[in-house]
């Protein structure tokens, strides 16, 4: 069955004016063919439109539409893809997806390499399955800007890690892309020893090459779990090798800036936690392009958080009943910080941070994000919680109340008798949630079917 097929007509929408119904096949838009949700937003910008419809019974029928400028048409598809998510053809020797226990649900195995979900979601993909009329059909509609997993720019090393003999084609796709002025935001997952060092001075100088298509990039430590039986021998970042890794990105990022006037390249936070160093200032980040692999997400938080103290009445925080904050055991010590600056402001509080370890993938796997249901149970019955407790929100599925390993947030709750508040990355609902101003959102489901929706981790996936 085509998926363009609708399923559901919004009735306050220009389409519902129009007449469309429900089993009708969106065939065409001002004459382009609707092959999926790019093709659907792309065409259907324009205030005029002409829809062809096609019928169970094969006959078509046109109708025409008026709107607003960039107004949503109104229709609901069978999947938000209009189509089957594409999966990538690689078999990346860092993928996280790999290294994953058994038996967790089937969509986080999925392994996505879908532009239209960078484009739309902002995955990253690797350019590794797209044919030349989809290379083509990218520029001709303008899809940017587009996230796009690089690693190395060395065609053969990018080869051995994808472990696709197609992946150096990608570079080119890249350059392709760049004199079309397709803006691309790039991220490198780096191994120690080998895409890092002299290969990653390479790739730096080549994206470089690509700016100001490319708009900018980041560089974020491989996750090594414990489930990497039969997989390439692969080590986390040691402390040295993050400093130093952290030492020649700064370098680069410094000439750049004096060059170009961007730095162009960030480390992501975890680098900074691993190597032990101070995350830079504020205006380090610049626009905070990358927020979502983690780079300045912290050093944001902080200045948010700052600025809500400072707004803050010392009465408002002196009335703080006790409470709890469960983290990874990478960013414990900062959110530790944040609670010493309320204490330094009134003096009173009561709030203990709680690292949680990773037992379920891996003492090397060290990001909130990560921490499942069960690990904070486990680490956390039986401690003094106070009379509630605060997680970061992307310890859940996104806009659900379910952990990774499928563990309930009322479960947590329940066993561990005080409420959960999951809160956001964000320094002023933080202070809320200390101050018991925030309570947890009612569970909501992102209009996604189960095989095209994952979670994101910031650093984790391809
Ligand atoms: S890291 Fe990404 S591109 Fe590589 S195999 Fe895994 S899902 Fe595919």
């Amino acid at each position: 069955m085509s998926m363009t097929v609708i399923k559901a007509v919004d009735p306050r929408s220009p389409a519902h004016r129009a007449g469309v119904r429900p089993g009708e096949t969106l065939a065409e838009i001002n004459g382009h063919p609707i092959v999926d949700v790019l093709d659907y937003k792309f065409y259907s910008y324009d205030p005029r439109l002409e829809l062809k419809l096609r019928q169970s019974d094969g006959t078509v029928r046109t109708l025409r539409v008026r709107k607003s400028e960039g107004e949503d048409l109104g229709l609901e598809f069978e999947t938000y893809l209009m189509d089957r998510a594409r999966s990538c053809a690689n078999n990346c020797i860092f993928c996280f997806v790999d290294q994953m226990p058994p038996g967790m649900r089937k969509s986080l195995y999925f392994k996505d390499d879908d532009a239209r979900l960078s484009f739309l979601m902002g995955n990253y993909l690797t350019l590794t399955n797209l044919s030349p009329r989809e290379v083509q059909r990218i520029i001709d509609l303008r899809i940017s800007p587009i996230n796009v997993s690089v690693h190395t720019t060395d065609p053969k090393l990018r080869g051995e890690m994808l472990k696709n003999p197609r992946a150096g084609e990608g570079i080119a796709i890249m350059e392709r892309f760049a004199q079309n002025h397709i803006t691309m935001n790039c991220q490198i997952v780096s191994c120690p020893g080998i895409n890092d060092g002299s290969a990653l001075d390479k790739t730096l100088r080549d994206l470089a090459g690509m700016f100001p298509a490319v708009n900018s990039i980041s560089v974020v430590p491989v996750g090594v779990t414990k489930y990497r039986q039969g997989l390439y021998p692969l080590q986390p970042y040691t402390k040295e090798q993050a400093a130093a890794l952290v030492d020649q990105v700064e370098a680069f990022a410094q000439a750049h800036w004096e060059e170009k006037g961007t730095r162009l390249v960030w480390c992501s936070d975890e680098f900074y936690l691993l190597a032990g160093r101070e995350l830079p200032e504020e205006e380090y980040f610049e626009e905070f392009t990358q927020l979502d692999n983690g780079v300045g997400m912290l050093r944001l938080l902080r200045s948010e958080f700052s600025r809500a103290l400072t707004l803050a009445e010392p009465e408002e925080l002196e009335g703080i009943a006790p409470f709890s904050i469960a983290t990874g055991v990478s960013a414990a010590p900062f959110l530790g910080e944040l609670v010493d600056m309320v204490q330094g402001k009134c003096g009173k509080i009561e709030g203990k941070v709680y690292p949680i370890v990773n037992h379920f993938f891996g003492e090397t796997i060290t990001v909130a994000g990560l921490v499942t249901g069960k690990d904070l149970m486990e680490q956390l019955r039986g401690q003094k919680l106070g009379e509630r407790l605060l997680i970061p929100a992307n310890m859940l599925r996104s806009g659900e109340r379910v952990f990774l390993d499928d563990v309930t947030l009322d479960e947590v709750e329940e066993k561990l008798g005080v409420p959960v508040i999951p809160v956001a990355q964000d320094g002023y609902e933080l202070l809320d949630a200390m101050c018991g101003l925030v309570t947890a959102p009612p569970p909501s489901k992102p209009n996604l079917p189960e095989d095209e929706y994952y979670r994101y981790n910031p650093g984790v996936r391809g």
